[in-house]
């Protein structure tokens, strides 16, 4: 069971230096109190606009699951809305909110709740660096919950494996997201987090990294039934690594990556 050091955690402190010398980001989120996306089941998600999104991550504009169909439009939507904003969605309306107003409406979640925190984006930054006063909030809104989520950005940039780290240990859960299975042992190898990758698309058995860890591909994606709110493996601090078959409208592109 991979254990997560929390002696060496120090979110509060990291998120005090960062307030006195990072200016603060301002992304748009949207709060979806019950997702009626299959994969995830009926559980809260979040979408976090895209300039949430590290430059580092090979699948942005290139093969992400997230660009097209209805998530795509509504992560297009969410982010031209702004925080606190209003952009249509299909026929209706969504409403975004800032980051306080986010960290409310999980702070409100009943206790034990499982839920995701960006279905689309990743953690607010600054030039690549998590900026830790929003994960510090978000962390704490999350007490008592099961939070969830991948991200893209890279541990050894500013303080970000530090503050990822804390963040699992202090029971948020941050999953690294690998491009590809060797990727994953790279970043299995620092400790801080659980991994998942993105498999060729045609990976739909349960397989091994290059250095021998085992991937478990997702439930969701080879099993009727099975949901995230169902499963939860992502939500767990575990050595076994997820692995996601490249799909979406750019699968081609995202099969390149995680074939590499
Ligand atoms: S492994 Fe489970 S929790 Fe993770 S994405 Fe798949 S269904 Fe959701």
């Amino acid at each position: 069971m991979l254990h997560v050091n929390p002696a060496r955690v120090s979110l509060a402190a990291l998120a005090a230096a960062h307030a006195a010398t990072m200016a603060a980001p301002a992304p748009a989120v949207l709060f979806t109190p019950i997702s009626r996306n299959a994969k995830t089941g009926p559980i809260p998600v979040s979408t976090t606009d895209r300039g949430s999104c590290p430059s580092a991550c090979p699948f942005q504009g290139s093969g992400c699951y997230a660009d097209a169909g209805p998530l795509g439009y509504l992560w297009s939507s969410m982010t031209s809305a702004g925080p606190n904003g209003t952009a249509k969605n299909g026929r209706g309306k969504l409403y975004t909110t800032d980051w306080a107003g986010y960290c409310a409406s999980v702070a409100a979640l009943p206790e034990g709740q499982l839920w995701r925190a960006n279905q689309a984006g990743d953690l607010p930054h600054v030039g690549g660096r998590i900026y830790a006063p929003m994960l510090e909030a978000l962390v704490a809104a999350n007490d008592g919950k099961r939070g969830f989520t991948y991200t893209h950005h890279v541990p050894g940039l500013g303080d970000n494996a530090e503050l990822i780290r804390a963040a699992n240990a202090a029971g948020f859960t941050i999953n690294l997201s690998g491009n590809n299975p060797a990727h994953a042992d790279t970043l299995a190898d620092l400790g801080i987090a659980p991994v998942v990758t993105v498999l060729p698309a045609g990976q739909l058995e349960n397989t091994a990294t290059p250095a021998g860890r085992k991937i478990v591909v997702c439930p969701a994606v080879v099993r009727d039934g099975v949901s995230c709110a169902t499963c939860g493996l992502c939500a767990r601090l575990r050595d076994v690594i997820v692995g996601f078959p490249a799909h979406g409208a750019s699968k081609r592109k995202a099969d390149a990556i995680a074939a590499a």
